[in-house]
């Protein structure tokens, strides 16, 4: 048994992804996953295209299978394998988040950079929350407690608070100008009266000083 490459998880794809098992001739030696991109040997022994380029880089030039001499130029593409599984149905990278897909391994990398599971960042700020790619529109304008909407309520509010304010204004405006105009009327009146009874009083005077006279 070949040494494994650091991190062999990552190279083939894991069993448990596949909707049906999957026969024995379809698993990388280096890694023990589903083989990910077949590359082979001139005696058809056949890998994961990372796992065996890592391996003759990193440990021998050797086939791990065969023992024959190999480099990273002389691995021969494996058609057959590659086509096969292809059209092996596999879940999505997203699985664990909600993805309840099953595609074509020809047509995973289309889907996961599509899928609406995929991890995405909430772009308000101050908010590092991580969220399905297809609840981030709701997540970002409905359910995050940093949600931008927050500031458009105070906005609103704000406005509110401004109109009301207003309209008091304008109310103590009238208000101020009824009293002035009571104001100047009372005076008026209160001139009117007193200027009358001052011409009452000269009169009655008058009145008085002829009657002292006739007397
Ligand atoms: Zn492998
Ligand atoms: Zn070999
Ligand atoms: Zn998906
Ligand atoms: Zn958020």
């Amino acid at each position: 048994m070949a040494c494994r490459p650091n991190n062999y998880d990552s190279y083939g794809y894991d069993e448990s992804r596949f909707e049906s098992p999957v026969n024995d001739n379809f698993y990388c030696p280096i890694c023990l996953n589903v083989i990910k991109d077949a590359r082979m040997c001139h005696n058809e022994h056949i890998f994961c295209r990372k796992c065996i380029e890592e391996h003759l880089r990193v440990n021998a030039q050797r086939c791990p299978q065969c023992q024959e001499r190999l480099t990273v130029s002389k691995l021969l593409p494996a058609r057959f394998v590659n086509n096969l599984i292809s059209k092996f149905k596999i879940s999505c990278d997203h699985a664990n988040r909600g993805c309840p897909e099953f595609v074509n391994v020809e047509d995973l990398e289309r889907h996961v950079e599509n899928c609406g599971f995929a991890p995405v960042l909430c772009s308000n700020e101050r908010c590092d929350k991580e969220i399905n790619k297809r609840d981030k529109i709701k997540h970002e304008t409905e359910l995050c407690e940093y949600r931008k909407i927050l500031s458009h309520d105070f906005e609103e509010i704000r406005e509110m608070f401004q109109k009301s304010f207003d309209q008091v204004k304008t109310l103590m405006v009238k208000i101020n100008e009824k009293m002035d105009q009571d104001r100047t009327e009372i005076n008026k009146k209160i001139n009117d009266v007193s200027g009358q009874s001052t011409k009452e009083i000269m009169e009655l005077k008058k009145e008085m000083m002829e009657s002292k006279k006739e007397i």
